[in-house]
């Protein structure tokens, strides 16, 4: 029988990719509901090619609606939450990104759904939430980010009382060999060495804010110690995730840096998808490097595993930050070397709240959005600018 599948976020970089998984495996999953905020167009595509029962829109649109009739649409925000909670599919892959995946995710918890996680901002803001809920239903995550699902590839065949360290790897990003200057422009940011990704997560692997996302993510995904958690840069991005054992082994999963790779693992978990058409990395030709990451050069690192220790509504208020300060560069209004400053000053002003319920989490990355603007302008309104110079 054919799993079904609800893709949430199928107009974007991951939901482009799931599409892709499902397309190359038509026998094993069928593809029973969809959302796409971005794009109606390439939206009436997916429905076109993968026939859907289900369809939810970012807003009421009678005109797109009238040209698929027999399809249930919905829309907004209750339109998603009814997705995740479809009684008719099996899987629900969360591809929608920042905070707007979080109650989905709960919701689809609460209905005991096999969850395949690509948003990482509701694991940060809320793992232990997210947690507890995981605790009380039958619900599965199944990470997608190519880190944590290499690391749960490997972690989940192991005893864990068997393994000693977990260990994340990053490409280290456009300036893993460049110094940070004042002058370094958005273009430069955007040139990723080895991952096509979107603009806001290709900014916070500049700045290495993302592995430091990831670090939190991974501490609440397999529940263990933040010291249990390394960080490892490896240029090449094929080696994923490392997992120690206790005897001093390291296992790898390495795949081409391709997001398919991850996606099509998670759908077949625990069985291994069979002859995937994405290629495969040729062992003859790799010289893999692995390092230590320059914890100076990208304070954010060191500050997401201060945050993630210390708990509370902190790791919200390093999202949130980061969301915000990011927009702001991207937009053009403030250099990339203040990035990491403004983030801590902001994180900085927070009095932490331990053990937070959800509406505290909420508030405090509302707050933390409102106090980035402010601070910005501040700290904006002493740069000099390079122009009247
Ligand atoms: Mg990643």
């Amino acid at each position: 029988m054919k799993e079904k599948v609800v893709l949430l976020g199928g107009t974007g970089s991951i939901g482009k990719s799931s599409l892709d998984v499902l397309r190359s495996y038509p026998r094993d999953f069928y593809l029973v509901g969809v959302s796409g905020h971005n794009n109606l167009e390439e939206l009436a595509l997916i429905i076109q090619e993968f026939t859907p029962q289900y369809v939810c829109l970012k807003e009421e649109d009678s005109e797109f609606i009238d040209r698929f009739p027999g399809i249930n649409f919905a829309w907004g925000e209750t339109g998603i939450i009814e997705l995740a909670e479809l009684s008719e599919a099996d899987t629900v892959i969360n591809a929608i990104p920042g905070m707007a995946g979080l109650a989905p995710c709960l919701a689809a918890i609460r209905k005991n759904k096999r969850i395949l996680s690509a948003n990482k901002e509701a694991f940060v803001a809320a793992g232990e939430i997210i947690n507890a809920e995981l605790d009380k239903s039958d619900a599965v995550i199944l990470p997608v980010d190519s880190e944590h699902n290499a690391i749960f590839n490997l972690f989940t065949r192991f005893d864990r009382k068997d393994i000693s360290a977990i260990k994340l790897t990053a490409s280290g990003g456009p300036f893993l060999r460049r110094e940070i200057t004042e002058d370094v422009a958005i273009a430069d940011v955007l040139k990723h060495p080895t991952w096509n990704m979107g603009p806001y997560i290709t900014v916070n692997s500049a700045t290495m804010m993302n592995k430091g996302f990831e670090v939190i993510e991974a501490h609440h995904l397999f529940r263990i110690d933040y010291d249990r958690i390394k960080v490892l840069i490896h240029p090449q991005s094929q080696v994923h995730g490392l997992i120690e054992t206790i005897d001093g082994s390291q296992f790898i999963c390495a795949s081409p840096n391709d997001m398919r790779y991850p996606i099509a693992l998670s759908l077949f978990y625990p069985r291994i998808p069979a002859d995937p058409p994405f290629g495969k990395i040729d062992m003859r030709h790799q010289s893999w490097e692995f390092e230590e990451p320059d914890w100076q050069k990208f304070p954010l690192l060191k500050l997401a595993y201060e945050v993630g220790e210390a708990g509370g509504i902190l790791p919200a208020v390093l999202n949130a930050a980061n969301e915000i300060v990011v927009e702001k560069f991207l937009a053009g209004f403030l250099p990339f070397i203040y990035i990491p400053e403004i983030i801590k000053q902001i994180v900085d002003r927070f009095e932490n709240i331990s053990q937070p319920r959800l509406e505290e989490i909420l508030i405090a990355d509302k707050k933390a959005r409102i106090m980035a603007l402010d601070i910005m302008n501040a700290i904006l309104e002493q740069i000099p600018d390079p122009e009247s110079e």
